[in-house]
């Protein structure tokens, strides 16, 4: 969904769209699935800069919420996650800063975005919103045994033989260095 400053012209335009999965990209461990419902509105704030010159920022406030499927961080199993969240972010012209040639950003102004002169996509909005409101690292259990380094076995489905298994000769190598250090 596009959203350009001449459809706010006259009055917010509301939003009522459900994202449909595979449209986005997020990162490569994380999958949406099934839709995403965003809804909530955008409207037009002009900023004035001098009497002659003013800017139309685009002001837009959703929420969204979906099922999200994200590999665990120790056995990469897929986890199902929930997001949900909301935003209220305000996106300037592109132009507008970089003619004014003065670009002063104030602590307030940290939070703004920009739009390109096509408009504002609101997929791009969502997405980099999705991607902040997820936890770093998921686990697919808080115990999760992960995946045995020397075979990939995925421990919690069953063990593997590498405990029993002679260690790799490298590591006998430094066992006995061990022991010789003991000694
Ligand atoms: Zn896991
Ligand atoms: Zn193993």
């Amino acid at each position: 969904m596009l959203i350009t400053p001449l459809q706010l012209v006259d009055e917010p335009l509301q939003i009522d769209e459900a994202i449909a999965p595979g449209t986005l990209e997020y990162a490569a461990d994380l999958r949406q699935v099934g839709p995403l419902p965003v809804k909530g509105q955008a409207e037009l704030l002009i900023e004035h800069r001098g009497s002659h010159n003013h800017i139309n920022d685009i002001r837009v406030r959703a929420e969204y919420h979906g099922e999200f499927e994200v590999l665990c961080a120790r056995c990469v199993e897929p986890v199902s996650i929930p997001v949900a969240g909301e935003f209220d972010l305000i996106f300037r012209p592109e132009s507008a800063d970089a003619e004014s040639g003065e670009r002063a950003i104030t602590a307030d102004e940290t939070e703004i975005g920009y739009y390109s002169e096509n408009g504002l996509l609101l997929e791009d909005v969502v997405r980099e919103q999705v991607l902040l409101s997820l936890p770093s690292r998921t686990l697919c259990k808080p115990d999760c045994k992960g995946l045995c380094p020397r075979c990939g076995q995925n421990l919690n489905v069953g063990s593997c033989n590498c405990g029993d298994a002679p260690a790799d000769p490298r590591w006998n190598a430094l066992a006995g260095l061990a022991d010789k250090l003991v000694n």
